[in-house]
């Protein structure tokens, strides 16, 4: 017995023994019986094993589709919170650039879109300006040569009146 506690084989091999022999004193009958029972615990066990195993598994792969989908919802907050501070860190490096964009826009509206500024004269660049702003015609020499000569001049076509800004340069210093 205390061989038993140290060895568990030799234990189960006594144990065993012990079995073999009460078996073989026994009836056929009992015998029978007794083979029967041990096929069918051993049935059970496998059936018991089978299910506990794939209960298991079921329990297992949901564990991890959930772990997955937590540590997909994890990285996709990080990644977000990390852009936000990337945002954060690059804003003031891209804002001015789109502020600059924005009054452009805005200058380039008054200038064409505003129907008061269209009545007033313009100043230009009487080496540089083509076309009307207005209404977009294309200015013909006699107008370049007004623009150049006169200092001012107006539009074939809307009439609208352009001044040279050398022109003006000029005659104020
Ligand atoms: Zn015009």
């Amino acid at each position: 017995m205390f061989d038993g506690i140290i060895n568990p084989f030799y234990f189960i091999g006594t144990q065993w023994q012990m079995f073999i022999e009460w078996f073989l004193v026994q009836p056929l009958l009992a015998q029978i019986i007794i083979v029967a029972g041990v096929f069918t615990l051993i049935a059970g066990t496998i059936i018991l094993v089978y299910y506990i195993v794939k209960g298991l598994i079921y329990v297992l792969s949901h564990l991890f589709k959930a772990l997955y989908r937590m540590l997909k919802a994890l990285a996709k907050g990080i990644y977000n919170l990390f852009k936000k501070f990337y945002n954060l860190i690059t804003e003031d490096t891209i804002k001015p650039k789109e502020q600059k964009i924005v009054y452009y826009n805005i200058n380039k509206e008054i200038k064409v879109k505003t129907p008061r500024s269209n009545n007033y004269s313009l100043l230009v660049d009487a080496s540089k300006v083509k076309f009307c702003s207005k209404c977009g015609r294309k200015f013909s020499k006699t107008v370049k040569d007004f623009l150049n000569s006169r200092g001012s001049a107006y539009c074939d076509k809307c009439g609208k009146k352009y001044i040279s800004q050398t022109r003006t340069i000029e005659m104020e210093s």
